[in-house]
């Protein structure tokens, strides 16, 4: 790679740094100790982002990971089962924390993008007895990671939701990308958030802030959830110079995640394009671009990404012959357009 090119990173949302803005609401920040008193910069977000779900309460965390998983012990206890989609982050990606941490079993079922039949909920749901596990709760992801940013629509997730309510589940939506789904599809985040008992969101993708989560629910549920942090050990102290960070983020980077869906737009337009690319899905909805390299290309993804690399273009393989592409606010619509052109180029020149 040419050391005199600037590089295009477009791994991950979570690769964006601090603004200035940010990192003086960081230092300027009141602070405290969340854990013999109070942060009062951390109870200020998380009242700011109750209000904002119009939940009870809510719970600064560490990681998006730690949130799901304590989400998860607060609704079931070592023996029980959680329902989700096959492709989901809890599923994937958070090493079977559900198992090794809180004795959990998980029904993974097969959707599109994240996008569950709800008469494959009701039939996953095992009749109490002798030899079974007790399905308790069940987990929805909006937007969707691995399904291409794929935002859920509200009246599916109302739908689901019911259908677990109705059969006794509780329901969590991971929420990292909640606000890309928000802006979107123009539904308040409130409206997805009454659907679910608790929801977790992350302040450290799209949202731009160095680190942070939270989990928001009810009052009771919150209460446990704050046991739990304790025991996962994510109970922090003066953790107001993050959760500064992510104040400032809820406050001033929720609209702009707008110019992230331009930009993947951007980048998509280029993969319709392009000869041996396959947009999966082909709706790109949010910040996240995933292309199928066709085997008539000559090589497998991991060779497609090796070479957008040496052309400065940064991208995630995300399975044997897939690409995945993510736009953040250091991702400018020049950039987009430079990175397109790149994805074209290569997928004509062949590997
Ligand atoms: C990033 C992400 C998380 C949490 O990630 P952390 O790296 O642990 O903060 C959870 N769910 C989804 C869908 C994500 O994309």
């Amino acid at each position: 790679m040419s050391s005199t090119r600037e590089t295009i990173d477009l791994r991950s949302d979570t690769l964006t740094l601090p603004s200035e803005a940010m990192k003086q609401a960081m230092v300027t920040s009141p602070l405290g100790d969340d854990m013999i008193d109070v942060d009062p910069t951390v109870e200020q977000l998380q009242a700011d982002l109750a209000r904002v779900l119009r939940k009870e309460a809510a719970l600064f965390m560490p990681s998006g990971t730690m949130t799901n998983q304590i989400a998860l012990r607060v609704h079931c206890q070592p023996g029980d089962e959680l329902i989700c989609d096959d492709q989901a982050h809890i599923y994937h990606y958070e090493q079977g924390a559900f198992a090794q941490l809180s004795g959990l079993s998980v029904r993974p079922l097969a959707g599109n993008c994240g996008c569950l039949e709800p008469e494959a909920i009701v039939d996953a749901i095992r009749p109490p007895g002798l030899h079974t596990v007790t399905t308790r709760l069940l987990c929805l992801e909006n937007t969707h990671n691995r399904g291409g940013g794929t935002v859920i629509p509200l009246d599916l997730c109302a739908e689901l939701c019911e259908t677990a309510r109705s059969h006794g589940l509780a329901t969590h939506l991971d929420g990292a990308r909640l606000f890309n789904a928000v802006v979107a599809s123009g539904v308040a985040a409130h409206e997805f958030a009454a659907l679910f008992d608790t929801v977790s969101v992350c302040f450290s993708k799209g949202l731009g802030a160095p680190v942070g989560s939270a989990l928001v629910g009810s009052r009771e549920a919150i209460e446990k959830a704050r046991r739990y942090r304790k025991l996962f050990g994510g109970a922090m102290r003066q953790a107001g110079v993050l959760a500064g960070a992510a104040l400032y983020a809820l406050h001033h980077n929720v609209e702009r995640l707008a110019e992230d869906h331009r930009t993947a737009a951007v980048l998509a337009e280029c993969v319709r394009r392009s000869p041996h690319l396959t947009l999966e899905p082909e709706r790109v909805e949010t910040n996240i671009v995933i292309f199928r390299v066709a085997e008539a290309w000559g090589g497998d993804a991991a060779r497609f990404v090796a070479r957008l690399e040496e052309q400065g273009v940064r991208s995630f393989p995300f399975s044997r012959r897939h690409v995945r592409l993510v736009t953040h606010m250091h991702i400018s619509t020049d950039d987009a357009l430079k990175a397109g052109e790149i994805v074209e180029r290569i997928a004509r020149e062949r590997a």
